[in-house]
């Protein structure tokens, strides 16, 4: 055996070592949403708090890997909504895929980022790539919850197909329940495709659509924070078309281009 992979197994087995000593969360519920995208609940064996817009770092043997919160602090379990990366670029979502309720998967103690809400803005311009929803649910969920008034959010959702908006029916029915305070707009950025046929809603990438939504909804860069969660190539753009323009743009990049 050559010695570096002498080197990466040792390295392996200390990452092994390290997540089998960290506190365990529990699987206690999935659900299947399309062949790669799921929600998962787990219940941390310790009390975990975080706030809404942080993520959490979940392991399974010598993994790792950042996860932003779906759940709203108030609810008992966490709430994870999880693309595969099928291997060989994948390493910890084709492990993920073969947990099932009752199954455990490690948590690091403290949730962290600082992707939250900014109060000082009236206005919440939140874009996201699919499974960037996550953090944009636990705030609306938290905002909702707490009963507070006074903000106003814009939610603009891209994903190649419809049935990726694992989220709609619920953002959907808040913008219906509350539509001073918020705005979702789901869009497909491949309407010609066979999979999307029953698609009526806007098409187009979220990032392209971007001026043309910040003109529509009459926002200007004094009292408008914009956030922006997912695919690195979105939000390079989002910045690229907005910052020019005047407006700050908070990010989480889920990973580096
Ligand atoms: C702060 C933060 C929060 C995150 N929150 C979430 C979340 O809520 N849900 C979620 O599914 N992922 C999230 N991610 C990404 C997550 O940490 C993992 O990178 C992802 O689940 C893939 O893990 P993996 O080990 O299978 O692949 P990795 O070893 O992490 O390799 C992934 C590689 O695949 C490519 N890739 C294609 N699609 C994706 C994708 N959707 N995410 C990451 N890489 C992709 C990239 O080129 C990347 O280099 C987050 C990342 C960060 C930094």
């Amino acid at each position: 055996m050559q010695s570096q992979d002498v080197k990466l197994m040792e390295r392996e087995q200390r990452l092994r070592d390290v997540i089998s000593k960290l506190p365990k969360a529990k699987l206690v519920a999935r659900r299947d949403v399309t062949d790669d995208l799921m929600v998962i609940e787990l219940q941390p064996e310790m009390k975990f708090s975080f706030k809404s817009g942080q993520y959490c770092t979940l392991g399974l043997d010598s993994i790792e890997r950042a996860y932003s919160i779906a759940s709203a602090p108030h609810e008992p379990n966490l709430e994870i909504f999880v693309e595969l990366v099928p291997p060989p670029d994948g390493a910890l979502t084709p492990l993920m895929w073969q947990l099932k309720v009752g199954d455990s998967m490690s948590i690091r103690p403290r949730a962290k980022g600082i992707f939250t809400m900014d109060e000082g803005y009236h206005h919440h311009l939140m874009v996201a790539t699919v499974t960037g929803i996550a953090p944009f649910v636990s705030t609306l969920r938290n905002y909702i919850r707490l009963g507070n008034q006074g903000h106003k959010f814009y939610v603009i959702q891209g994903a190649s197909y419809h049935d990726e908006f694992t989220y709609r029916e619920e953002l959907e029915d808040m913008a219906r329940s509350y539509p001073d305070t918020i705005v979702y707009v789901p869009t497909v950025s491949r309407p010609r495709e066979e999979k999307n046929a029953v698609w009526e809603g806007v098409t187009g990438r979220a990032n392209a659509l971007i001026e043309e939504y910040v003109d529509k909804f009459g926002l200007s860069p004094t009292g408008t924070l914009v956030y922006a969660c997912g695919h690195p190539g979105m939000i390079e753009d989002v910045r690229a078309k907005l910052e020019p323009l005047g407006f700050n743009v908070k990010e989480e990049r889920y990973w580096k281009q």
